[in-house]
């Protein structure tokens, strides 16, 4: 599979071999590397990306949930383009900033007040020191699996280069896990924060147990902690309030990123009055800075997004066409290896050990076959589909449902060729 892969790609891999001269492994984004080579995308429009040997695919990686307004949304354009020609860089407040953020309040009725950062890392590091403030508390609880950012990665076997935080970590949607971490009464009495992800993205796509998040909430509250809900993948679900909305939990403070800055780099943070208040700067106990923070483009094509093409009802719809799209690939997987775990617009294509496998923490997935992942990976880049190495699927606002019947047809097709592999 590899030989051909390579035979298709010759200018891609043409332009890899210069990257790895300037570049460790010719690359600046991790998760974006893969064997023999990675496709050099030139061109991208609506939900399409042509790669630098004229091959075109469908993109359902939706650049892992950023992307959701796919590669060329007029309304997302032109606000762009009006922003642009207003001038960049202004080092000044502006009208945008405050628009962006009274959008993203509807949204999240947990956020009294919000600030921006350039990456949904930077927003976990500035809601984890405000955390430690608040509380004047050190210890940090995450779970393994879980995903933060570059720089709060507790993936099982990992390497992290992890911000040197007191971490506790435990089991993902395990109650009793929890309760033996904290069971230590300098963990529950030094404990600042609880960080979780509602559904562990770049994790596996796994959903958080209601039961399991709701014994987040009472513990947090139990001992004086600030509860954080990473929504910066799981935003978009449902009607585009996250999964806190749906789930009717309310965190103290929740971190954004992705798509809501319209496909710009962005993230932001926000919660209680009481907590965000700590950076206003006429008070001044905690400063953060950014000189991207509030840039022009990203406030301009962020409220656009929201505004006028990302409504409740737009929500609703593109994640119950994702929903279908799930249980359309378990339906013909069904008594296979594969299984496409996750939830409405966002999944994970897996293949577990065995056909009967039930997905609902990381240690469920750890020992997933990564050949068969790889194999599917380079059947469907010959075939016309991206989507991740790893099996991450984001849809976005551009793909139709004539991609989809493709795209599971594909599957299907990949399915019955390697049926002794599969089963
Ligand atoms: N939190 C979660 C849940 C994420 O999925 C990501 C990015 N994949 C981040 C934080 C970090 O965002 P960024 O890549 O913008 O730094």
């Amino acid at each position: 599979a590899e030989a051909h892969y390579t035979a298709r790609n010759l200018e891609s891999r043409r332009i890899y071999n210069e990257a790895v001269k300037h570049l460790p492994g010719g690359n600046t984004r991790t998760v974006l590397y893969y064997d023999p080579f990675p496709l050099a995308t030139v061109r991208a429009e609506g939900a399409r990306l042509f790669d630098a040997d004229g091959h075109e695919y469908v993109d359902l990686l939706g650049e892992y949930t950023a992307g959701l307004y796919g590669h060329s949304e007029p309304a997302i354009m032109a606000a762009i383009l009006e922003a642009l020609q207003s001038g960049l860089n202004f080092g000044s407040h502006h009208a945008n900033e405050a628009a962006l953020a009274r959008l993203i309040k509807l949204r999240f009725p947990s956020i009294d007040l919000v600030r921006f950062t350039n990456s949904g890392t930077e927003a976990t590091l500035m809601a984890l020191a405000a955390a430690r403030v608040y509380t004047r508390k050190n210890r940090i609880l995450v779970f393994e699996g879980g995903y933060h950012g570059g720089a709060f990665s507790f993936a099982h076997g990992d390497s992290p280069v992890n911000a040197p935080y007191k971490y506790l970590v435990a089991r993902y949607n395990s109650v009793e896990s929890v309760d033996a971490v904290l069971s230590d009464p300098t963990n529950a009495q030094d404990l600042a924060a609880i960080i979780v992800e509602p559904m562990l993205g770049s994790g596996g796509g796994i959903p958080g147990k209601r039961l399991f998040l709701d014994h987040l909430r009472k513990t947090a509250n139990t001992l004086g902690a600030v509860l954080i809900f990473d929504e910066v993948m799981t935003s978009r679900l449902h009607s585009g309030g996250g999964l806190q909305s749906h789930l009717d939990i309310r965190p103290d403070m929740t971190t954004l990123g992705k798509y809501i800055g319209g496909g710009m780099s962005f993230g932001a943070f926000g919660g209680t009055e009481d907590i965000m208040s700590l950076f206003d700067p006429r008070t001044g106990k905690i400063a953060h800075a950014g000189t991207f923070n509030n840039n022009v483009l990203t406030m301009a094509a962020g409220r656009a997004g929201l505004e006028k093409i990302f409504t409740p009802d737009a929500a609703l719809k593109l994640n119950a066409r994702g929903e279908a799209l799930r249980q359309r690939l378990n339906q013909i997987a069904t008594g296979s290896l594969l299984k496409v775990s996750g939830c409405q617009s966002i999944m994970v294509i897996h293949f577990t050990l065995t056909p009967e496998e039930h997905i609902t923490c990381p240690q469920d997935i750890a020992d997933d076959d990564k050949a068969l992942s790889d194999l599917l990976h380079l059947y469907l880049l010959e075939h016309g589909y991206y989507i991740a190495r790893r099996g991450f699927i984001a849809l976005s606002l551009a793909v139709t449902d004539t991609d989809l019947d493709g795209f599971v047809k594909t599957i299907q097709e990949f399915l019955t060729q390697h049926q002794s592999l599969v089963t």
